[in-house]
């Protein structure tokens, strides 16, 4: 973590908790941080809940003035039109979000996404204002066959190919081998593979994209490990998968400045 980046705390909730329970999960999970005087400026936080939640967040943080961001789990590559179950970026935009996920191995594996339409779908997020959080990420066999960074940082030079020097992204590095698995990468493995990402945004949007890019680390993360991760210089913040279910345990991993060893 460098101190020229806010770290970024996001809770993917992938199809989990409807729009009631969502009420209740950013209720208790903004008391649970300001309880802990969470300090919002040097560490964000933000939650992915389904679609259907995020008319019920938006109220809640507008209404309670609360600090927490958040974001969809996806988006079209499109603005409008026949495109039957889709969501735009416009929608999203519309809802206050600040992010939307891209890429997650989730909706590569399960929804054929390849990188040319991830790259699509960033350009979308960016052109609606939204920050993109791109998932990027090697397989067991790919980790087997071609080293831990090969696929990931090819998987983001498609993504980087279609964007100005300017751009406002998030790159998130998740082994899929390590997501859901409870087998997360070392720190070290993380950070190697996260600064050859940073090298792969120097080479293609310069020093000054690559300095301000947040990369996170996504792949089993808890309370117990966040610590080690944050200490690694590449590395940014967590996407958090299973344990952001957990209000208690999401809060610490968000609190990780406070963990023992940490930075
Ligand atoms: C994820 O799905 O983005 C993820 C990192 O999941 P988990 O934390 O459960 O491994």
């Amino acid at each position: 973590m460098a101190v020229n980046r806010t770290p970024l705390i996001a809770g993917n909730w992938k199809m989990n908790l409807d729009h009631l329970q969502s009420i209740a999960f950013v209720q208790k999970l903004a008391w649970a941080l300001k309880d802990a005087k969470h300090d919002y400026a040097s560490t964000e936080v933000a939650v992915f809940p389904p679609y259907t939640d995020l008319r019920s967040v938006q109220t809640l943080v507008t209404a309670d003035k609360l600090d927490l961001r958040y974001g969809g789990q996806d988006l079209s590559q499109h603005d409008s039109g026949a495109y039957t179950g889709e969501i735009s970026g416009a929608f999203l935009a519309a809802l206050d979000c600040a992010y939307v996920i891209i890429g997650h191995s989730e909706r590569r594996q399960y929804h054929a996404e390849t990188d040319e339409i991830v790259a699509s779908k960033t350009v979308a997020a960016l052109r609606h204002g939204l920050v993109p959080v791109v998932c990027v990420g090697e397989t067991a066999e790919d980790l087997e066959q071609h080293g831990p960074s090969a696929v990931p940082v090819a998987q983001l030079a498609v993504v980087l190919a279609a964007l100005d020097a300017d751009a406002d992204i998030v790159v998130a590095y998740e082994p899929v081998w390590a997501i859901g698995s409870g087998q997360a990468a070392t720190p070290e493995q993380a950070q190697q593979v996260c600064a050859a990402l940073r090298a792969s945004i120097a080479e293609h949007l310069g020093e000054a994209a690559a300095e301000r890019t947040r990369i996170l680390y996504g792949g089993s993360v808890k309370a117990a490990n966040i610590a080690g991760f944050m200490a690694q210089r590449d590395i940014d913040g967590a996407l958090v998968g299973g344990a952001s279910l957990d209000v208690d345990g999401f809060a610490s991993i968000a609190r990780f400045r406070q963990h023992v060893g940490t930075v």
